[in-house]
């Protein structure tokens, strides 16, 4: 079988984290995301935790060297033989080439970058309509999963608040930080025909099944190439 080596991208409130998951589960590949492979690297001590950690201790951001090899100590580790999932890196275009070149060390390279396509708008729907309740964190959306009754959590009967993070002004930040980092990335992979956008604006049951879709097609690219 050969490997599949994915990177998932897609905006705040593109449902990635939850199709992450899902991906996980249906291909048994290990799924990485940074932050916490950063802090696995820490907690094990491995040598590159360390280093890892001094700048975290520090308050300074890692270097992308430092985090490339955090990431590369995993994608060489027995239990990423098959393929990985790649979740919140590379996050700029040198981790990206630092990733290829290291990949390619490894006789290994990329599969495929998915991509959950979500127009700014839809993101704004659907995280600006979450209420969150103050006492247990219960979630709701007023449009998708409205209380009962306007404002107060079913559960507990506590009050539902806009978290910080839901805020519309907020949302918008975290959307033009997103474009203004991640739309060079998609270029750079779709100049090399790694790129697959999936509709992200379906319920997560069809862009789960679209996911599933384009795994099977480029899996039958990667036999036909064998
Ligand atoms: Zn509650």
């Amino acid at each position: 079988m050969p490997e599949l080596n994915l990177v998932l991208f897609g905006p705040p409130g593109s449902g990635k984290g939850t199709q992450g998951e899902r991906l996980q589960e249906d291909l048994r590949l290990p799924y990485y995301a940074t932050g916490d492979i950063l802090r696995a690297a820490v907690r094990e001590e491995t040598e590159l935790g360390g280093t890892a950690k001094r700048y975290m201790d520090r308050g300074d951001l890692v270097p992308d060297e430092v985090i490339v090899s955090v990431i590369a100590e995993r994608i060489d580790s027995p239990e990423a033989a098959d393929g990985f999932i790649l979740d919140g890196f590379p996050r700029t275009e040198p981790q990206a080439e630092a990733l290829a070149d290291r990949l390619t060390e490894l006789g290994r390279s990329l599969t495929a970058v998915l991509l959950i396509d979500v127009d700014d708008d839809e993101v704004v729907r659907r995280l600006g309509g979450r209420r969150t309740c103050e006492e247990n964190g219960h979630v709701f959306h007023v449009e998708f999963n409205p209380p009962e009754k306007e404002g107060v959590c079913d559960l507990d009967g506590s009050p539902l608040v806009v978290r910080d993070d839901d805020e519309p002004e907020v949302i918008r930040h975290r959307l033009e930080q997103y474009h203004a980092k991640t739309e060079p990335l998609v270029d750079f992979y779709d100049r090399r025909s790694l790129l697959r956008r999936i509709d992200g604006a379906a319920s997560p049951g069809e862009v789960g099944a679209e996911l599933e879709r384009t795994l099977a097609t480029l899996r039958l690219e990667a036999d036909e190439a064998i």
